[in-house]
C-alpha cells in the first residue's frame, strides 16, 4: 500500500509522522536522503546543486547495481535529449497536482487555446537537426477535434522526417488507425498505478480506459510500442512500486517516463521528492526491467541531478527546458555530466550546429522540408524568436556552473 503522500495539503497532513521538513530548515534540496522507503521532501522554489546531492548508503548501493546492470545491457551507451512537443494548454480533466486544472492556469487558457502549429514544426524540425528524440506529442485530453490532432500529428512526423509518440489519452482502434501512418507509439500519462493513491489524485481519470487500449494495442497493433509516464512522489513508496512492475509486465511495455512532482500554486501538493528518492525509483525499475527504456525527466531547477538518475540507470532525460536554456550554463552542465557518466551523448543543446557539426541553415532547412508552403511561412515566422534565445544564452541560475565542457 501507498504510505501517505508525504506532501498533499489535506488534512491528513496533520496526522502524518514522517515528514521530513521540520528537520531541514534550510530546505537543502537534496542534503535529505530517504532510509526507510519515503519520499523525502524537495522544495521546488529552491535549486538543486550538483555538490549538494547527498544519497544514502542504501541507495548508492542500490545505484551501483542499477548501473552495472545499465552498462551489461547498453553496450552503445548512446544517451539523449527527449523533448516533449506540447500542442494545447487545456485540459478537461482534474489531476490535483497538475497545472493544467489549476483555476488560475484555466482563467488564462481556453478550452480552445493552442500553440500555433509553426512553432510546434519548429521544435519538431529543432529535434530533427539537433538530434533530440520527440519524447511524445502531447497535449490535455479534450483539447481539439480528431481532424486537427491528426493534421498536427501528420505534420510533426514529416518534419521530424520518422513517426513520433503520441500521448493524449486513451485512443480508440478507429483513431489510432487514422493515426498509424504518423506514429510509432503510445504513452499512456498513468501518473501512479497504485489504486487507491491513483484515485485520489486523478479523480477523473481511471486506469482501466488505459488499462483496455495498452491490450487491445497489443492484440491489434503489436507493431505499435507501448509506454506510460508516471510521477514519482504522490505518495507511492519504494514498496508500491509492485504496481508499476506489474503494469509494464501485462502490457509488455517498451519504455516508461518518470517525472519528479513539480508542485504547482493551487495544486494539492507542496513538496517534489528528493533526488535520494527518485534515483532510488529509477535504480529499481532499471534492476527489475534491464532493457527497459527508462526517460527520466527533469526540470530546470531540479536539472543537476541528472547525472546522478544517468547512475542510477536512466536511458535518457527529458523536460529540460532545452529551447530556452540552448547553450546556457546548464546546457553545458548536463552535456558534461552525461560525458562525466561514460554515456555517449548524441543530443546537442549546445552549439548551433548540425549532427555532422556543420552550422546551420535554418531558413534552407525550412525550405528543404516536404510540408505546405503555408506551414514553412509559418515556421519562419516564428524562427526568429528561437534564434533570439538561442544567440543569447542568459543564465535564470545566478551560481553558474564552472565545471561546463
Ligand atoms: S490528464 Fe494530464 S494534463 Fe489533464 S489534468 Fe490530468 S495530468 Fe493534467
Amino acid at each position: 500500500m501507498a504510505g501517505i503522500p508525504l506532501n498533499v495539503v489535506t488534512n491528513k497532513e496533520a496526522t502524518n509522522t514522517n515528514d521530513q521538513t521540520s528537520d531541514n530548515p534550510t530546505h537543502d534540496p537534496s542534503a535529505i536522503t530517504t532510509p526507510n522507503n519515503k519520499a523525502g521532501s524537495y522544495n521546488s522554489d529552491s535549486w538543486i546543486r550538483e555538490s549538494d546531492i547527498k544519497l544514502s548508503e542504501e541507495t548508492k548501493a542500490l545505484i551501483k547495481q542499477a548501473s552495472e546492470v545499465y552498462d551489461q545491457n547498453n553496450p552503445t551507451k548512446r544517451t539523449w535529449y527527449g523533448r516533449c512537443i506540447f500542442i494545447s494548454w487545456y485540459c478537461a480533466l482534474d489531476c490535483t497536482f497538475c497545472f493544467r486544472a489549476t483555476d488560475s492556469h484555466n482563467k488564462r487558457h481556453a478550452k480552445d487555446s493552442k500553440r500555433s502549429h509553426g512553432s510546434t514544426l519548429l521544435e519538431a524540425l529543432f529535434c530533427k537537426l539537433f538530434n533530440w528524440r520527440i519524447e511524445f506529442l502531447t497535449g490535455g485530453i479534450g483539447m481539439m477535434p480528431d481532424n486537427e490532432l491528426i493534421e498536427y500529428a501528420r505534420t510533426i512526423s514529416k518534419v521530424y522526417g520518422e513517426k513520433i509518440w503520441l500521448n493524449i489519452g486513451t485512443l480508440t482502434t478507429k483513431r489510432i488507425d487514422e493515426l498509424l501512418p504518423y506514429i510509432k507509439g503510445v504513452c499512456g500519462s498513468m501518473e501512479t498505478l497504485h489504486p487507491e493513491l491513483h484515485k485520489e489524485v486523478c479523480p477523473s481519470k481511471p486506469i482501466k480506459p488505459y488499462d483496455e487500449m495498452f491490450t487491445r494495442l497489443r492484440e491489434e497493433n503489436p507493431e505499435i510500442k507501448r509506454s506510460i509516464a508516471v510521477i514519482c512522489g504522490l505518495g507511492d513508496t519504494l514498496d508500491d512500486l509492485t504496481y508499476l512492475y506489474n503494469f509494464i509486465e501485462k502490457h509488455q511495455l517498451h519504455r516508461i517516463t518518470l517525472y519528479a512532482l513539480k508542485p504547482v500554486k493551487g495544486g494539492a501538493f507542496t513538496q517534489g521528492p528528493s533526488v535520494d528518492f527518485y534515483a532510488s525509483w529509477i535504480a529499481s525499475i532499471r534492476i527489475r526491467f534491464p532493457k527497459l527504456e527508462i526517460i527520466a525527466g527533469t526540470n530546470l531547477r531540479r536539472c543537476e541531478e541528472v547525472g546522478t538518475l544517468l547512475k542510477a540507470g536512466a536511458s535518457a532525460f527529458t523536460k529540460f527546458p532545452a529551447t530556452k536554456q540552448f547553450a546556457t550554463s546548464k546546457a553545458r552542465l548536463l552535456a558534461r555530466q552525461t560525458k562525466d557518466n561514460g554515456r555517449n551523448f548524441i543530443s546537442n543543446f549546445t552549439e548551433l550546429k548540425d549532427k555532422d557539426g556543420k552550422d546551420i541553415n535554418f531558413e534552407a532547412e525550412i525550405d528543404k522540408l516536404q510540408i505546405e508552403e503555408h506551414y514553412k511561412e509559418q515556421m519562419k515566422e516564428k524562427l526568429p524568436n528561437y534564434l533570439k534565445v538561442f544567440l543569447n544564452p542568459k543564465d535564470k541560475d545566478k551560481q553558474k556552473d564552472t565545471g561546463g565542457c
